[in-house]
């Protein structure tokens, strides 16, 4: 089997496209609607806001721009993980106080609250609550994995530190150096996922409206007007949940957000399901996995025993043959097991990155708010951020939320940002190669 000769872009269909049971689509929002609230984006964010508001009584319409899970949220490698990309808790309680506390919280419990809420629903998503593993690409960043367990144990996370030993045994690879193990993380599939969401904000009775691209929000009297080409709809508030793919369906919805987050492509692909020796060998717990290095290593069994990875390239041409070569030596350097490694899919999404590598949570006006930038690290905290604005948006006080709120900051140069993005990777290559700051 060889990776597929097309030339993958963002419609290219996904492994889990082809894996995934093709739900009922809903129709797109036409004439003039009413609803207590809106939500602007059916992906993970907006849909657990969308079913908690439900919950909590309130009539709730989402309107999405292409079909649910369009976004990062049907594409990504569905590993559940509750930490951040690019902060440690330190820095994000010495940035914002109590808020920081709050949400360190919300990240620490963010991969429980997930699987939770899949049982909670009965989503079928393919779920596998079977840990999450750091593992270290050098003796220097195995200092960093024993501080970070140490600074999340102290927050009351349930992690511990592997040695080289245990890595080992647990990956099937003595490629790595040692890592941090926390059991609450795992892996999902992410399509089958936010498909699940949305029939359980259904049966909440929310209403979703896919095609349905909102162009702008407007301020009429107290309540806010969600314009799309067909339709209108009359709300007390809004959500904004439109992460990466700000500004990429209606250029005129809320511009400075969407300059507030470099979107970058990052490839995804699956290879053909491994044999029952190979997943003796190979990581037998079945864990997901994503390393300590900025060029991240990651890779995640799923439902068929196949191995979900990928990686990031720095130039956009011929990806399909160049990920094969590229991701196909990286896995079988790690694991000679594999042999020759091939690809069944390769495709593509957008990651949300911010300057500072921290999600932001904004109030765009009274009752509107919006999310982005989860920098690559949403599965788990999407779904929790999500239900914090729902607690937002129904009055809850500023101490009983777990988001820190600050102010938008378009990136400067938005367009040359986006693309000098890829060429950042050649840094991180190099980054990776150097001893953690610390
Ligand atoms: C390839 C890839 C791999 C990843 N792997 C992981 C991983 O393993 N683990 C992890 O934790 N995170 C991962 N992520 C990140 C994670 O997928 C995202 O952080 C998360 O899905 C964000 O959810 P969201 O609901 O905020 O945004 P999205 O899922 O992107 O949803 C935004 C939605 O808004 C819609 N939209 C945009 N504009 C409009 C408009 N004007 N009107 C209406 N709708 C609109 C879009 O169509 C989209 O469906 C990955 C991301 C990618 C792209």
């Amino acid at each position: 089997m060889v990776a597929s000769a097309s030339m993958p872009d963002a419609d290219a269909a996904s492994h889990w496209q082809a894996v995934s049971p093709t739900p009922i689509p809903t129709v797109p929002l036409k004439g003039a609607l009413t609803a207590d609230v809106a939500i602007i984006g059916g992906g993970f964010t907006g849909l657990s806001a969308a079913l908690h508001l439900a919950k909590s009584g309130r009539k709730v319409c989402v309107v999405e721009g292409r079909t649910i899970g369009w976004g990062g949220s049907g594409r990504n490698n569905g590993q559940v993980i509750p930490v951040l990309a690019g902060s440690e808790p330190a820095t994000i309680e010495a940035r914002f106080g109590a808020a920081g506390e709050r949400f360190n919280a919300l990240v620490r419990d963010s991969a429980a609250v997930l699987f939770d809420l899949v049982r909670a629903q009965a989503i079928n998503c393919e779920a596998e609550q079977t840990g999450w593993f750091q593992p270290a690409h050098s003796r220097a960043h195995l200092r960093l994995s024993a501080a970070r367990v140490s600074a999340w144990g102290q927050r009351g996370a349930e992690c511990s530190l592997l040695d080289a030993d245990e890595c080992a045994r647990l990956l099937g690879s003595g490629f790595w150096h040692g890592g941090m193990l926390n059991p609450t993380g795992g892996h999902i599939n992410p399509l089958m996922l936010v498909r699940g969401l949305a029939a359980a904000c259904e049966r909440a009775g929310v209403v979703i409206h896919e095609d349905s691209p909102a162009t702008g929000v407007h301020k009429v009297g107290a309540q806010w007007q969600v314009r799309t080409a067909a339709g209108q709809l009359t709300v007390d508030g809004v959500i904004m949940a439109t992460n990466a793919y700000s500004g990429e369906l209606a250029g005129q919805l809320q511009p400075e957000v969407a300059r507030s987050v470099v979107p970058v492509t990052s490839w995804q692909m699956a290879t053909p399901p491994l044999s029952a020796a190979q997943q003796d060998q190979i990581m037998p717990g079945r864990h997901a996995v994503s390393d300590t290095r900025a060029d991240l290593h990651y890779f995640r069994y799923d439902a068929r025993n196949q191995l979900v990875t990928g990686a990031a390239l720095m130039l956009p041409f011929n990806p399909a043959r160049r990920l094969t070569a590229h991701v196909g030596t990286r896995l079988a350097t790690a694991f000679p097991q594999l042999g020759r490694v091939e690809f069944r899919h390769i495709w593509s999404g957008y990651v949300g990155v911010t300057p500072d590598r921290f999600p932001h949570f904004h109030q765009l006006g009274p009752n509107y708010l919006a999310a982005i930038g989860f920098n690559g690290r949403g599965v788990a905290l999407a779904i929790s951020a999500g239900r914090e604005m729902a607690k937002a948006l129904s009055g809850a006080v500023t101490q009983d939320i777990a988001l820190p709120f600050s102010a938008v900051k378009p990136v400067t140069l938005h367009r040359l940002a986006r693309r000098v993005a890829r060429g950042a990777m050649l840094w991180y290559r190099w980054r990776d190669t150097r001893p953690p700051k610390g």
